[in-house]
């Protein structure tokens, strides 16, 4: 590689609170145009902001999900640009005081990429252009919704790096009840700062910052696409503009949009109309006891103490739900290798069967322990484990009911299956002879005709132990 590429990310996440950032207004996504505005979040004269408590607390999550400090002091200020999509004129921000500094996420390779700030700002409107009318309108229903921006050092060397990232960031806001971080309907948005620079060299090269990329992939080959395209520029003697870039998912590529604008230009002055936040050591210790355990720390618990396979582990964290279902499962019973199976193999096969989701399901984690429990104690074989697993997700049902109701439990009696046994090699003499005969695939068939003729209830250990005996 001749050019080592250095990339930065600032990272927009829209706040799952219920209202928008400075009015009453409902924040939701969809619905029908400007149906969710009011004289405050269309910018009308003579209007004045109120802080919603709710997005200070969710910024402070935010914070507490990266390992932010969390200031005692923030201040909004004014980020004057003018477009059609913000009628104010104006977005309220925060700039010189931001509420989180100084976070730190360890990514793929263990390298930990440093957070600059988060801060809490204001959400624009969208433009719709009519192309075929040749006109552009404008839907304030995302004007007003609150943002929080995360803004990294540029500490990022490769793609890998930038896409571990963006899904811990991701999954750790969900986590913490922050943003639902769907990339797709743009809750989440990511621009990419990108530069490079003479391989070995220690001097940053001009950056050029995409903007609102919404999916991993679009990510991954819009930094392809810029890397290409400044270490031509670079090859043939030119220079790397700063600018501002919109990548373009038919064709990955990126284009140029505007010049980028410097601090100055944006003309930040405070707020005059909002006091500033003050959150006192007790607020913030609340807000942190009020934080649910990171998907990491989970993930570190899974693997070293539970002794779980990585995937498994990974798995198990990528919905806060299915991970808080079976922390609670084995806090019941401790058999950390069968719950996790049988959730992420049998369960997940249900859920997907069904297309439901694990919030869907009417068992208890209890029950998934007392069924996992019965299975080790050998009350239920492993297979009926499974057919239980399936009635008590489609019926409901307490594990030990359904077994006995079923005729599950398992039938330990020698005699019994003894019967059984005799009477199938009885009725089958041609079979028998040719096992005799070397043939060991008809051993699977006398298997299952006893299986079949013993039921639910079956041991298929003391079987198979027993019909090997009688076939010596
Ligand atoms: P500005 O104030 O001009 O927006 P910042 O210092 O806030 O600049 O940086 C904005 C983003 O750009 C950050 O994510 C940062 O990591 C990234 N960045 C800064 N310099 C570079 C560079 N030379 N190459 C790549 N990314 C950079
Ligand atoms: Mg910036
Ligand atoms: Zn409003």
């Amino acid at each position: 590689m001749r050019y080592q590429p250095v990339i930065g990310l600032e990272i927009h996440a829209e706040l799952l609170t219920d209202s928008k950032v400075f009015c009453t207004c409902k924040n939701e996504f969809g619905g029908n145009e400007n149906t969710r505005v009011c004289p405050r979040c269309s910018g009308l004269p003579g209007t004045l902001p109120l802080i919603n408590k709710g997005a200070v607390r969710l910024a402070a999550k935010a914070g507490f999900a990266t390992d932010c400090t969390i200031n005692n002091y923030s201040a909004f200020d004014r980020k004057n640009y003018f477009y059609p999509d913000l009628p104010k004129a104006y977005q309220i921000t925060q700039f010189e005081y931001p509420i989180c500094t100084d976070g730190h996420i360890t990514v793929i390779g263990g390298k930990d990429i440093r957070i600059n700030r988060i801060h809490i700002e204001e959400d624009a409107g969208k433009l719709v252009h009519d192309d075929y009318e040749g006109i552009s309108m404008a839907d304030y229903n995302r004007c007003g919704v609150p943002l929080i921006e995360i803004v990294t050092e540029p500490d990022f060397r490769t793609i890998e790096e930038v896409q571990d990232f963006v899904e811990q960031i991701a999954l750790r806001l969900k986590y913490a009840g922050v943003c639902d971080a769907r990339m797709e309907q743009g809750s989440m948005r990511v621009d990419v700062n990108i530069s490079i620079m003479p391989a070995g060299s220690s001097e940053f090269g001009t950056r050029a910052e995409i903007k609102n990329l919404n999916s991993l992939k679009a990510i991954g080959r819009a930094i392809e696409y810029e890397i290409k395209r400044q270490s031509e520029i670079l090859d043939n003697g030119g220079t790397v503009v700063q600018e501002t870039r919109r990548y373009n998912d038919n064709h990955g590529d990126t284009k140029a949009l505007r010049s980028k604008e410097e601090a100055h230009d944006y003309r930040y002055f405070p707020e005059p109309d909002i006091p500033p936040v003050l959150l006192s050591d007790e607020d913030i210790a609340e807000i942190k006891n009020s934080m649910p355990e990171m998907p990491q720390t989970r993930f570190n618990r899974y693997t070293q103490e539970y002794k779980l396979p990585y995937d498994d582990a990974k798995l198990i964290i990528s919905s806060k739900e299915f991970s808080d279902f079976y922390d609670e499962a084995v806090k019941i019973n401790p058999d950390y290798k069968q719950i996790s199976n049988l959730m992420l193999v049998e369960l997940n096969r249900n859920l997907n069967d069904s297309e439901k989701t694990i919030s869907d399901v009417t068992f208890s984690p209890a029950d998934l322990a007392e069924l996992v429990k019965m299975s080790s104690d050998g009350i239920v074989s492993k297979n009926a484990a499974k057919d239980i697993l399936k009635i008590m997700f489609t019926n409901g049902g307490k594990p030990q009911d359904i077994a006995k109701e079923h005729g599950f439990i398992m039938d330990n009696d020698t005699s019994g299956i003894e019967e059984i046994i005799n009477k199938v090699l009885s009725e089958n003499p041609e079979s028998v002879e040719s096992f005799k005969n070397g043939n060991q695939k008809i051993f699977g068939f006398l298997m299952g005709q006893v299986i079949r003729l013993a039921g639910n209830g079956a041991n298929p250990k003391l079987a198979k132990d027993l019909l090997t005996e009688k076939l010596k």
